[in-house]
């Protein structure tokens, strides 16, 4: 089992969800996830996923739930397999690049999809050929 080393689980799951499952939680993501959360962490410095722990508005930016404006049965997000990141230091855009420039290597091995023209980073585990560019989806 892989937890983060930066990372808490109300960072990562909504309210309800950290409400009734604790530290359960940690078994709804994918641990490939979790570890490239990490990874994204010791390369590119602090950073936001969840902050309604300390009093912030980002709540769905992990684990999404039907109750999320932004649901969607299909989304990455729905299966613990995606997260939504700013980072301190640094903007979604640069890491983009350097994360797209360095995809053929062994850095981050389970970023299968990157989001393209979003002032996050979206980054998912999901089972495609990588590393895929995927435009937001409309509400
Ligand atoms: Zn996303």
């Amino acid at each position: 089992m892989y937890k983060c080393k930066y990372f808490k689980i109300h960072e990562l799951v909504p309210p309800a969800v950290l409400k009734e499952k604790g530290e359960a939680a940690w078994e709804l993501l994918d641990e490939r996830l979790l570890e490239t959360l990490d990874q994204l962490r010791e390369h590119y410095g602090p950073i936001t996923v969840n902050n309604y722990h300390w009093g912030g508005q980002r709540k769905w930016s992990g684990l999404r739930t039907k109750e999320s404006p932004d649901y969607k049965l299909y989304s990455q997000h729905t299966f613990g397999r995606a997260a939504d990141c700013l980072f301190k230091h640094t903007t979604a855009e640069e890491v983009r690049k350097d994360i797209l420039a360095k995809c053929s290597d062994s850095d981050f091995k389970w970023i299968n999809a990157i989001e393209m023209e979003v002032s996050w980073l979206h980054v998912d585990v999901r089972n495609c050929e990588r590393i895929k560019k995927v435009l937001p989806a409309k509400r």
